[in-house]
């Protein structure tokens, strides 16, 4: 399994230098383990991609996070309503936003929080996504928090 030997001023790096026109309004503290970061990063870039340079400088992203062992994205486009994930907006480009957003909760669902591989949701007490090798440790590897 891969280690995650950077620190999170190296991960903070990391999205910003992908995503450097959506994320120029902050990126917010992480709440969730590394072994999700390439699923992040390829939502964010796939949300750069879609949008045009006004809508790329209203984007604020509030909250990426792990809950009940699924990824989730909490952002909004200051100044627009409805809010772009809205179902009922027909807008191409909110259907395609929505499309992404659910793309990567799927993904979040069989990928290890802990170190990326393909990993399966586990229900019994705290909710969690892990690989086999992880599943052990999954106590703090899992939490993001050092060992
Ligand atoms: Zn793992």
């Amino acid at each position: 399994m891969p280690e995650f030997q950077y620190t999170d001023d190296q991960r903070r790096s990391r999205y910003l230098e992908r995503c450097p026109r959506i994320l120029q309004n902050g990126l917010p503290p992480f709440e969730f383990a590394r072994g999700w970061d390439d699923l992040a990063i390829e939502l964010l870039v796939g949300i750069d991609n879609l949008l045009n340079d006004a809508d790329a400088g209203a984007f604020e992203l509030q909250q990426l996070k792990e809950k009940f062992g699924v990824f989730v994205v909490h952002f909004w486009l200051r100044g627009q309503r409805p809010h772009p994930l809205w179902p009922g907006s027909r807008l191409r480009r909110d259907q395609a936003l929505r499309a992404l957003v659910s793309t990567a909760r799927e993904k979040s669902k069989r990928t290890c929080m802990a170190c990326g591989t393909p990993g399966l949701l586990r229900e019994s007490g705290w909710m969690r996504v892990s690989c086999d090798q992880c599943e052990p440790r999954w106590g703090k590897a899992l939490r993001g928090e050092p060992e």
